[in-house]
C-alpha cells in the first residue's frame, strides 16, 4: 500500500487532549498547556505509526455552519454556551483555558508549515470530505465525528477515538462500517436520519431507533426507496404501518436531516499536504514554543523544533 494521505479532525484532538491530560501541565507563566501538548503528541505518534505522504490539520472554520442550522436549527444546539439564565448565546462552549490553546495550536502548525486546511462556512469535516474525494493516495482519516463513516470506501479508512479517551480504534474498513453498524458506508447518512444522532442534535425519526433504521436501510437500500415504499402504500416487513406512519408524519425533518448530515465534497484547496522537512518560520516557531514551554512536544515524525 502506497504511503497515505493522513487528514485530522484538528478540533476532536485538541478536545480530546484537553479533557483527558491534567491541566497541571503549565506553560512556564502558569497557564495550562496541556491540549497543546496532547495534539502535538498525538499528531506525531500518528505520524511516526502510518508514514504519511501528506497530513493536514483540517480545521472548523464554522464548527455550525448557519447553512445547517437554517435546514435544521436542532443542529449542535446542545455544544452551545448558555448563560445563567440558560440564554443560548450563539458561541460554542469553550473552556476558557483552552481557547488560548486553541489559536497556539493553529499559530504552531502554521509556523512549522504543517498544512491547516479550512472553508468559510464550513466544518472540518467537510474540508476532510472535499480532500478525501480528490486524494490520488489512500486516506486515513482521524476523527471522533461518527458522520464521518460515511466517507469510508477502499481509498478511505477512518480512526476514531474510542469514549473520548486517547486510546484509538482499528482502521474502519467497508467492511467493518457494516459490521458495527448494519449499514454500507455509503448509506450511513440514510441510516443516522432515521435513527438520529443526539451529539450532533439530528433528532432522527422519533420511535425508530438504530435496529430499526439498520434494518430498513438494509431493506430498501436508501430513504429514497423507502420513501418510495411508504408513498405506495407498500407496507412489508421490517416495514410496519407504525413505522409508516412515523415517516409519513416527518418527511420534512427526513429531507433537512439528510441534507445537513452529508458531508461537502467539492471545496477546493490549494497547497500540498507534504509535511516539510524544516520548520516554515524559526523564529516565530521557537518564541511560541518557548512561551508555552512545549519545545520538547513539537515533533511531527523527522520535522523538529
Ligand atoms: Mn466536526
Ligand atoms: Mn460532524
Amino acid at each position: 500500500m502506497p504511503a497515505p494521505v493522513l487528514l485530522l479532525d484538528s478540533a476532536m484532538l485538541y478536545y480530546r487532549a484537553y479533557y483527558s491530560l491534567p491541566d497541571t501541565m503549565t506553560a512556564p507563566n502558569g497557564s495550562p498547556h496541556n491540549a497543546i501538548r496532547g495534539f502535538f503528541s498525538t499528531v506525531n505518534r500518528l505520524v511516526e505509526k502510518y508514514e504519511p505522504s501528506g497530513l493536514a490539520a483540517c480545521w472548523d472554520v464554522s464548527w455550525r455552519p448557519q447553512w445547517r442550522v437554517d435546514l435544521l436549527p436542532s443542529y449542535k444546539t446542545h455544544r452551545l454556551a448558555a448563560d445563567e439564565a440558560g440564554q443560548i448565546s450563539g458561541a460554542a462552549e469553550i473552556p476558557d483555558t483552552l481557547s488560548p490553546q486553541i489559536t497556539a495550536i493553529a499559530e504552531l502548525l502554521d509556523a512549522l508549515g504543517v498544512a491547516r486546511p479550512g472553508a468559510k462556512d464550513h466544518e472540518a469535516d467537510d474540508v476532510i470530505a472535499s480532500l478525501a474525494t480528490s486524494a490520488a493516495a489512500p486516506v486515513i482519516v482521524v476523527s471522533g465525528d461518527r458522520d464521518l463513516v460515511q466517507l469510508v470506501d477502499e481509498n478511505v479508512r477512518l480512526l476514531m477515538t474510542v469514549n473520548g479517551g486517547m486510546e484509538l480504534w482499528p482502521l474502519l474498513t467497508p467492511a467493518a462500517v457494516e459490521e458495527r453498524f448494519g449499514v454500507h458506508p455509503t448509506q450511513y447518512v440514510d441510516f443516522a436520519t432515521l435513527r438520529g444522532d443526539p451529539s450532533d442534535g439530528l433528532p432522527g425519526v422519533p420511535g425508530i431507533g438504530a435496529k430499526t433504521a439498520a434494518a430498513l436501510i438494509q431493506k430498501y437500500g436508501s430513504i429514497d426507496e423507502l420513501l418510495l415504499a411508504v408513498d405506495r402504500d407498500e407496507i412489508v416487513k421490517p416495514l410496519t404501518p407504525r413505522f409508516a406512519g412515523l415517516i409519513r408524519d416527518n418527511l420534512e425533518q427526513i429531507h433537512a436531516t439528510r441534507k445537513v448530515a452529508t458531508v461537502v465534497r467539492d471545496l477546493q484547496f490549494e497547497g500540498d499536504l507534504k509535511i516539510p522537512s524544516t520548520p516554515k518560520d524559526q523564529v516565530p516557531l521557537q518564541e511560541l514554543a518557548r512561551t508555552w514551554g512545549v519545545e520538547r512536544y513539537l515533533r511531527i515524525g523527522s520535522l523538529q523544533l
